[in-house]
């Protein structure tokens, strides 16, 4: 194992970046310390593995494995496993700080990690992943643990994954440990309720913003970037509560209809047509850049980072932009969007159903005990509403964005913490 320092970012427009920025002016905002600061800004532990595995050839390939702990002041560190080609330690160590303030601004006992491989699963076999992903958690065996850190799936893992993981792990111990990961297969002991969490979220947030902004849900029209399961969830639970959903996208296009898209058509469609929208016939298909300049209330960015950016904020009439996808708004775009009067539900607020719904499913696992999808979907509901409220009433309070705001609530819980609990 290698503990190696931090290395400078050096991309500009990038959404570490973006990040940091808003983490800055949160930080100056709350009239943070200076020595406050650089702890909070700092990832507390950095651990680079290699992790040779046979391949089905029979050859040993050496792959590189990272996990970054971020923060563990407010408990074990949280934060999903991403197998990528892209994966390098700069990202991880951004997506580590994501999840620091992601799971502080709605209250949840976690600090913020996140780890990742460097390697093309599309091109590997069960058995290469099902060998690669035990190498890394025998690596990592030392980092995780239910009351250290608590991986889940991120980009390219899922529960087929995680289940190898708490197997691996709970070899380890002797015993099962099933609550050393989330976003496990139900039967493993995932959480009724963890597929829909984070469209769940997404739409409790429009919600509370549109009732702040006087926006009826049942005169409000939405477009929605992505229609994966971010997007969809949030397009079938905004249908659900009222709201015309006048445009979705994907990959293969965007599509467009202005009496409103029928979103369990879509959905229908979609699973019958190898998970794509390519050829739907329910709405007119347009430039997919045009969905986010569309002149409708609510948008929700749920596919991809930094779609919302110097290059378009000013031409965006959407009343209220709710943040499905992890950074789609750029720094740079923020300012265009506070002088244009606009709203935006920030990611690490609108998205942070998901992780809710995570911590529900340690929790269960710690008790030994499940719990029904209503239960799961109440006490979420509360959180995403009480997170929404406080991050509101603190942007009234300094007179910022929401997204300021949501920082700010995140820095000053992890800060207030640090103080309690003391250092060297
Ligand atoms: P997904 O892979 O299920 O869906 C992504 C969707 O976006 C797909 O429909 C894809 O075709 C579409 N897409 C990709 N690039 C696009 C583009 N350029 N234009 C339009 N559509 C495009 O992923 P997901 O789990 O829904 O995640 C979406 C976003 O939400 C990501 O930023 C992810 O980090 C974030 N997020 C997800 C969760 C979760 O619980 N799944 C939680 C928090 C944040």
């Amino acid at each position: 194992m290698a503990y190696i320092e931090p290395a400078p970012i050096k991309d500009k427009e990038n959404p570490f970046e973006s990040m940091m920025s808003r983490f800055q002016i949160a930080a100056d905002h709350l009239g943070l310390e200076e020595e406050v600061y650089h702890v909070l800004k700092s990832p507390v532990k950095q651990v680079i593995v290699s992790l040779p595995v046979t391949m089905d050839r029979g050859s040993i390939q050496v792959f590189e494995g990272y996990r970054v702990i971020h923060s563990n002041i407010l408990g074990p560190s949280k934060g999903g496993v991403r197998f990528d080609m892209d994966v390098h330690l700069d990202e991880v160590k951004a997506l580590a700080a994501w999840m620091t303030w992601k799971c502080a601004v709605v209250d949840i006992p976690y600090g913020g990690a996140k780890g990742g491989i460097k390697c093309n699963p599309r091109k590997m076999s069960k058995g290469e992943m099902e060998r690669l992903t035990r190498a890394y958690t025998q690596a990592m065996y030392e980092i995780i643990g239910p009351d250290r850190d608590i991986p889940a799936p991120d980009m390219g893992t899922g529960p087929r994954e995680m289940a190898w993981m708490m197997d691996q792990y709970s070899r380890g111990h002797g015993m099962t440990v099933n609550a050393v990961v989330t976003g496990k297969p139900l039967v493993l002991g995932g959480s009724l309720g963890r597929v829909e969490a984070t469209g769940r979220g997404v739409m409790i947030s429009a919600l509370a913003a549109m009732e702040k902004l006087r926006i009826n849900p049942f005169k409000a029209t939405c477009a929605i970037q992505g229609f994966g399961n971010v997007g969809s969830w949030a397009a079938h639970l905004l249908e659900e509560r009222g709201a015309k959903i006048v445009a979705v996208s994907d990959l293969s296009g965007a599509y467009y209809n202005e009496e409103g898209i029928n979103i369990s058509d879509a959905n229908k469609y979609r699973s019958n047509n190898e998970g794509t929208l390519e050829g739907y016939a329910g709405a007119e298909k347009i430039d997919p850049d045009e969905l986010l300049l569309l002149d409708v209330d609510v948008l929700v960015p749920a596919a991809v980072e930094d779609v919302i950016t110097v290059a378009n904020a000013d031409r965006i009439k959407a009343k209220l932009i709710v943040e499905g996808a992890n950074g789609p708004t750029s720094a740079k775009a923020d300012k265009i969007l506070m002088e244009k009067d606009i709203m935006a539900v920030p990611d690490i607020l609108a998205n942070a159903g998901g992780v809710t719904v995570s911590y529900f499913e340690w929790v269960q696992n710690r008790l030994g005990y499940k719990w029904t999808a209503e239960r799961v979907s109440r006490r979420s509901d509360r959180i995403m509403k009480d997170a929404f409220n406080k991050v509101y009433k603190t942007a009234l309070k300094h007179n910022v964005s929401l997204r300021i705001a949501a920082y700010m609530v995140a820095i000053d819980k992890v800060a207030k913490t640090y103080k309690f609990r003391g250092g060297f």
